[in-house]
């Protein structure tokens, strides 16, 4: 094993705690961004140009203030969809760069730093930018889109680097990381959000800089020390000198092993869908529908938007002991993943609880109490899920493919996140009662069928969550011998 041997810390590698400090700060950086920017694009309309004439509204028709409004808000929210999307689609090309050109190590560097410049441009102050503050903000979110594909697999890559083969700890380690993750977006939505709401938008872009650049220091101080030679070489290179290996076709069982993989992000379609409706309609709901006067004092809605980051920091150390303590009896990925979507169901049924308990009226409001539990329900779901599929990746991709995969793996919940708008939209549509129930529904039985599933994907992991403890060198060693008794039996590949 290549990771350098400079103890534990809570019985993990000490690498894995640089790896999360790095992604706290990029979170931070990215969330404390999401969290300000479509605020940002209505608060200075004026200024890209985006008037009543920009949208064919007559000013001089009585609706002209509402429609501007609602175009304003369309439009950013707009720009935010196609932002969330592409965000997560570059991951694949981040992922494929780092397998066969640059290694995690320079394709996390490289994606903080221009993350960092995104961050800057869209925090140019505009008066020294007249006329060019559309281009800025495309040049600034251009950039953000690249960064995050060059960082966002990578940095999950090498988390998985740090454990060997059928090292029990490896779901609990990514369990770990996932609470780094956390603690990022809540200091993003504190900070950035604080300084961008009460002092000036663009102040709080470049704080989002300044924190993508604390991570890159971070990188950059102490990866030599902690990681090794973790991520420094392109994995489809570390076939020890054997070029030609890394060319020649995946086998049989590496075909099924990343056949898992895609069978098991696609289902995280439907999570994802369900999941991002926290930002949108779960958000109106809070909003609109939900009794958030305490003592005479209304609450702010987008605060239920903390609730479930502090759930991850409160409940993922109790996952990851849990998983560690259940030992042999600990359930495989797939069946966590279908917990998963079992808790997912649950908390849309508080949701249809909230919305039977104001039936038809137009001014009853839900209990909040629904709304929490509807977010740690959530939230159980996304630590059976999310953390466990990152870990999935790094168990199961062929070595010279690990990171692209894990774009593979982000791309699904782009995929996720674009049908969670168009279900936003429906719950606008048909009330909130046939929606979450709808929603409820389809995680019922995406979780039976994994259920089901498990089994055989299991079979077509080959092994690979097995504890039987292999070296990175003996994967290798593995791989090659693998490739060669496939060379000699072509059949194979027709399998
Ligand atoms: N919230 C997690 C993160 O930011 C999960 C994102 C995802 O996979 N869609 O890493």
């Amino acid at each position: 094993m290549n990771t350098p041997n400079t103890g534990t810390l809570f019985g993990h590698p000490k690498g894995l705690f640089l790896l999360f400090g790095t992604e706290m700060w990029e979170r931070m950086s990215y969330y404390g961004m999401r969290g300000i920017f479509v605020l940002y694009l209505v608060a200075f309309a004026g200024n890209f140009g985006w008037d009543m004439a920009y949208f064919d509204i007559d000013p001089l028709s009585a609706t002209a203030e509402q429609d501007y409004s609602k175009a304003l808000q369309s439009n950013a929210l707009g720009i935010l969809g196609i932002y969330a999307f592409f965000v997560y689609v570059t991951p694949v090309l981040g992922g494929w760069m780092a397998d066969n050109k640059w290694g995690q190590r320079k394709a996390i560097i490289v994606g903080g730093l221009l993350m960092m410049c995104g961050q800057f441009a869209l925090g140019t102050p505009h008066e020294y930018i007249k006329g060019m503050e559309v281009t800025f903000l495309w040049i600034g979110l251009i950039c953000l889109i690249l960064g995050n594909g060059f960082f966002k697999p990578n940095i999950s890559t090498m988390v998985g680097d740090l454990y060997e083969d059928g090292d029990k700890r490896r779901d609990a380690a990514f369990t770990i990381f996932y609470m780094g993750i956390n603690l990022g977006s809540i200091l993003g939505y504190m900070v950035v959000g604080t300084i961008g709401e009460k002092i000036h938008y663009q102040y709080g872009f470049l704080t989002a800089g300044v924190g993508m650049l604390l991570g890159v220091l971070l990188q950059l101080a102490l990866s030599n020390k902690y990681l090794g030679n973790v991520g420094v070489e392109p994995s489809a290179k570390q076939k020890k000198g054997n070029e030609a290996a890394s060319n020649k076709p995946l086998t049989s069982e590496e075909r099924d092993r990343v056949k898992v993989i895609l069978i098991m992000s696609f289902f995280t379609i439907i999570f994802w869908l369900g999941f991002e409706q926290a930002a949108g309609s779960m958000n109106l709901f809070a909003k609109y529908k939900t009794d958030l006067v305490f003592f005479g004092w209304e609450m702010p809605a987008s605060w239920l938007q903390s609730v479930n980051p502090i759930f991850v920091i409160l409940l993922a150390p109790v996952f990851a002991a849990v998983w560690v303590k259940m030992g042999d009896s600990e359930p495989n990925s797939p069946k966590k993943f279908a917990l998963g979507m079992f808790f997912l169901g649950l908390g849309f049924v508080s949701m249809v609880m909230a919305a039977l308990q104001i039936g038809d009226s137009e001014t009853a409001k839900a209990h909040v109490i629904w709304l929490v539990l509807a977010y740690l329900f959530h939230t159980m779901g996304e630590l059976c899920l999310s953390p466990i599929g990152l870990s999935m990746v790094t168990k199961l991709a062929p070595l010279k493919y690990t990171s692209l995969l894990m774009g593979m793996w982000f791309f699904f919940s782009g995929v996720g996140n674009y049908f969670a708008a168009l279900v936003g939209k429906l719950v606008g549509e048909t009330g909130p009662l046939a929606a979450f129930g709808g929603v409820a529904i389809m995680a019922f039985v995406a979780g039976l069928l994994l259920w089901l599933l498990s089994d055989k994907l299991v079979d077509w992991m080959h092994g690979a969550e097995d504890s039987k403890p292999q070296t990175l060198d003996e994967k290798i060693e593995e791989e090659m011998s693998v490739t060669g008794a496939h060379e000699a039996m072509p059949e194979n590949h027709n399998k």
